[in-house]
């Protein structure tokens, strides 16, 4: 997978891992749907702390499994920099959640690394502290670096935040990085996720992190916005790749 030139990725997959069962299942949609790479998250940070947390490292074995049978690279989120080591073996892109962007001993740790890194934009940052946020892995030797927009917080409560496709439009114009956009969390629900998909292509992003679940209302974590078999098929089949 290259992200980014001429190349327009999707990386699709369930908010959490919530099974070997879940993981397999998915692998085998996401390559009859041609889709370029999974996301799936390990630890979560949920806002509510009774609210599921992830299965953690006991899947990691089975992550191991799971790309070697359907060879798609894996973009999960460390929410610890004590991740880094536990998930290097299995975890292709390192993904810095909205919460941790201004995490910067952890994103220091990132800069030592040679893998890539998306960098999700905090929901309350400007677009100059998430580039000060890249700058923190950049300035430890490590320039493989996605920017994520995944929506801000504005003063409509309408939608889950405010997707700033603006900001897509600037980076593109004033930097080198490559951009993607999560249409899921900013949407909040899932007849939303395709608009906004298309939008952020037209834009100009260089690719999408998508929530999908083969059965979106039995989800353990963001059922309401995670696109189904059906819409994954639409959003690959639309979005022109190579
Ligand atoms: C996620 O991608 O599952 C996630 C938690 O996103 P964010 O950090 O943008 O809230
Ligand atoms: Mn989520």
């Amino acid at each position: 997978m290259s992200v980014g030139g001429e190349n327009f990725s999707l990386v699709c997959g369930p908010c959490s891992i919530e099974s070997d069962k879940l993981l397999f299942e998915t692998g085998e949609i996401l390559k009859t749907a041609r889709i370029d790479a999974f996301r799936g998250g390990i630890h979560k940070l949920r806002t509510q702390p009774d609210s599921f947390q992830g299965l953690g490292v006991q899947i990691l074995e089975s992550l191991g499994e799971f790309k070697k049978k359907f060879k798609l690279p894996v973009f999960s989120e460390i929410t610890d920099v004590r991740h880094i080591e536990m998930y290097a073996p299995v975890v292709d892109v390192f993904q810095v959640g909205s919460r941790n962007m201004y995490n910067y001993p952890m994103l220091a740790e990132l800069g030592k690394l040679k893998r890539p890194v998306l960098l999700k934009r905090a929901f309350s940052a400007t677009i100059k502290e998430w580039l000060s946020a890249a700058r923190y892995i950049e300035k430890e030797g490590n320039e493989n670096i996605i920017l994520c927009e995944r929506g801000i917080r504005s003063f409509d409560p309408e939608l889950r935040s405010t997707l700033d496709l603006g900001s897509v439009a600037f980076l593109k114009a004033e930097t080198d990085y490559p951009v993607f956009v999560d249409p899921s969390h900013a949407a909040g629900r899932r007849d939303l996720v395709l608009p906004l998909s298309f939008a952020a292509h037209a834009v100009g992003a260089d690719g999408l992190l998508v929530e999908y679940h083969p059965r979106p209302d039995e989800a353990a974590s963001d059922g309401a916005q995670s696109i189904d078999t059906n819409q994954l098929q639409i959003l690959s089949s639309r979005l022109s790749r190579r």
